[in-house]
Formats: C-alpha cells, sequence, structure tokens
C-alpha cells in the first residue's frame, strides 16, 4: 500500500496514557446521563446527558517500550525508508507519558539524522527540570513541540481537564529558553474564543514560534450536534462550538447522513480519496498494530465497545478481517506489511465496492467532510 520511492511518514501512539481527561477524547466517557440515567456503559462522547466525565476502565496499561521499537524500526526499514518525518500523536494518550520516549527519541534520530519530530502534548506532565533536559535534547533535532493550550487561565482547564495552566505554562517555558522550538495549538471553544488575542500575545512573549487556532469537528452527534454536557464531580460544564468558525460543519447534516435510517450512507463506492495514500503516513499503535491510519487504529482499538458496534456491524466490514498476529510490527517485519500486506490491499479494493465506515466518514470525496475533519483535533 505504501511507496519506497517517496519520503514516508509515521504517526505514532507510544501509550495510552496521559494525565488530562479531555471531554471529547476517546480515551474518555461520560456516565450516568440524564437522558438514560441507568447508562454505565461507553456513550458516543457527545451528548447532552450531562453524566459523569470519567477515563475508560482497561485505560493506562499498554506502552511500545525501545527494546520494542527498535524491533519494529530495524535495519530494513531504514534501508528501504526515507523517513521524513514521526509524529508522535495518536487517539489517546499523550507522549510525555512514556516512560522510554527520551531514548526512542535519541534512537529515531540516530537512526536518520534527518528524519524531523513532532510531539503532540498537554504539556501538564513532569517538571521544569525534565522539560528542560527534554529542550536540550530536542535543540539538536529538526523537531516541533505543540503544547495544546485551550485559553488562558481561567479557561484551559475546560476542556484540558486534569491539567494546570500555569504548570503547562511554566513547562513551555523551560522547553523553550533550553533550545526547544515550541508551538501553541488552542482549541477554540464558545467559552475561550474571546482569549485569542491575548493567548496569541502571550505565546510570542513566551517564545513560542507559532500560534494555531483550531477548531474542533466534534461536535457531531446524532442527538444534539450544538453542544455536549458533562460533569466532573459535582461541577457541571458545557462545551458549545466556537462562533468564530469560518469553515463550519454542518453537524446536523453529517448526524443525518450517518444515520441508521439513511439507506444511502454507505455508497461511498469509488468516492474514496485515502488521506494515508496521499501523503505516505502510516499509523503505528502502542502494541506495534501497524495500520494506515489513526482513523483505522482508533476503530481497532474500541471495536470492543458496545457503542462503536454499528460502525463495524458488517460482516464483510475490513476490520473484522485485521489480524494483529500478521499485522503486528513488533513480530513481523514492518517494510515487508508496508509494501506487501494482503489486509491492506483487500483494504484498497473495499474502496470501489462497499467501503467500511471510517473511510467513508472521513475520506469519501461525495460527503464531502474531509476538508473539516481532516482538521488536527486533539
Ligand atoms: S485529548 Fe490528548 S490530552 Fe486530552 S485526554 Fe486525550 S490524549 Fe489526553
Ligand atoms: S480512513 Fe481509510 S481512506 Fe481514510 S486515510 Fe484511513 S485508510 Fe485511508
Amino acid at each position: 500500500m505504501f511507496s519506497e520511492k517517496k519520503p514516508l511518514r509515521v504517526h505514532i501512539e507510544l501509550s495510552d496514557k496521559c494525565n488530562a481527561m479531555c471531554p471529547q477524547c476517546g480515551r474518555n466517557r461520560i456516565v450516568g446521563d440524564k437522558i438514560n440515567p441507568k447508562n454505565t456503559d461507553m456513550q458516543d462522547i457527545n451528548y447532552v446527558g450531562g453524566g459523569q466525565l470519567q477515563v475508560k476502565p482497561n485505560i493506562q496499561t499498554g506502552e511500545l517500550v525501545l527494546e520494542d521499537y527498535k524491533k519494529v524500526f530495524d535495519d530494513k526499514f531504514y534501508d528501504t525508508f526515507n523517513l521524513q518525518k514521526i509524529n508522535y500523536c495518536g487517539n489517546r494518550s499523550d507522549p510525555i507519558a512514556s516512560k522510554d520516549l527520551h531514548e526512542i527519541v535519541e534512537y529515531s534520530h540516530s537512526r536518520d539524522s534527518k528524519t524531523a519530530i513532532v510531539i503532540a502534548t498537554n504539556g501538564g506532565l513532569k517538571t521544569t527540570e525534565w522539560w528542560g533536559k527534554f529542550g536540550k535534547l530536542m535543540s539538536g533535532i529538526r523537531h516541533n513541540v505543540v503544547f495544546g493550550i485551550d485559553g488562558l487561565e481561567d479557561t484551559h482547564h475546560i476542556y484540558r481537564q486534569r491539567t494546570n495552566f500555569k504548570k503547562v505554562i511554566s513547562n513551555a517555558k523551560a522547553f523553550i529558553q533550553n533550545g526547544g522550538i515550541a508551538e501553541w495549538q488552542m482549541l477554540v471553544f464558545k467559552h475561550n474564543q474571546h482569549q485569542i488575542d491575548e493567548a496569541k500575545q502571550m505565546a510570542k512573549e513566551i517564545g513560542f514560534l507559532n500560534f494555531k487556532e483550531v477548531y474542533t469537528p466534534r461536535f457531531w452527534s446524532k442527538e444534539d450536534g450544538e453542544k455536549l454536557e458533562f460533569k466532573v464531580g459535582d461541577k457541571q460544564y458545557k462545551l458549545e462550538p466556537s462562533t468564530l468558525d469560518k469553515n463550519p460543519i454542518d453537524n446536523k447534516k453529517l448526524a443525518k447522513h450517518f444515520s441508521k435510517k439513511n439507506k444511502n450512507r454507505d455508497k461511498e463506492s469509488g468516492h474514496i480519496d485515502c488521506k494515508a495514500l496521499n501523503i505516505n503516513e502510516f499509523f503505528l499503535d502502542f502494541n506495534g498494530n501497524v495500520l494506515p491510519c489513526c482513523w483505522l487504529g482508533n476503530s481497532l482499538n474500541r471495536r470492543s465497545e458496545p457503542w462503536l458496534k454499528d460502525t463495524l456491524r458488517y460482516a464483510d466490514n475490513i476490520m473484522n478481517w485485521y489480524d494483529p498476529k500478521v499485522m503486528n510490527g513488533i513480530d513481523n517485519d514492518l517494510t515487508d506489511i508496508l509494501l506487501k500486506s494482503i489486509w491492506m490491499k483487500q483494504l484498497q479494493k473495499t474502496w470501489d465496492i462497499a467501503p467500511c465506515k471510517t473511510c467513508a466518514r472521513f475520506c469519501s470525496k461525495r460527503i464531502n467532510i474531509k476538508k473539516a475533519i481532516n482538521r488536527e483535533a486533539l
């Protein structure tokens, strides 16, 4: 599926560990809502029930350690591919929570010093000493560390639950002062949109090289696409999309398209424009599983969750045929998987016959949500 003739990129989820508890992140859930008070199961994260936000069970357990990382990215891989960029991010973890991060970055740099390294973090973990040391390490490497800072002291934590604005800023300062290149990425909601200019100014003063506003597409829900209510302890919160978004998603139209009642929702055959193929980027999860993209990685890791049954409901759904014994890059040859995997070839064939819902949702030209959905949303 992937090409050794073009520069290759990889998106890596090093673990499923994170200190934060963001309400629209797949690692968390909302239980005991007022719409369905008896509910204690996984739910679609976007709804107006106002239940308790909590981390899902059986999370915080997995990690790709240095020893296994070296098995995945071996001599054959580096002899075959020109690895242009590594993006340490993922679906439900913070790379800084990985115990071997320092060594993994050093190893990657030692194998190919031209590879650019991008790290996405909430910045709330570790001490200023740790960040200073990390800044020194990264100063010798082509890199960008993206800090998710969603407003100022009085608003940041509303989305980035369990993180502390002052600590994040101190960590970012320590990193930048020691040679690190950093970007401030702000998720813009209705509750923090008035602070964009002030945050931008603060970013400049601290020394962030870039400031980026991101308008999340995650207000998509079959019940209400306009807001998300949740509780943390006794405190009630409400998230609403920003009114400043110049390219807003029509959430209600999307919800209608993917509703069970729409008989046309899966007729995306011949309309898939695969982002992974276009940019020659694959996804590696913390178990060593190799997938074309983080969206399918998410489908794989969450396939036991009841509310995802709908996504994976077809007997011919390609994700039901994914076999980690064959697709795992720790126990198998990563180069062979990327160039010769039968499962990936079958996946490509399904695009012309009956693409899985994940491919249809993120990469269908026909429903034209790609532009909006593809924006970074962590
Ligand atoms: S969005 Fe990122 S920072 Fe927030 S809980 Fe998920 S992994 Fe952690
Ligand atoms: S969702 Fe499907 S079509 Fe889109 S990038 Fe992933 S594999 Fe490709």
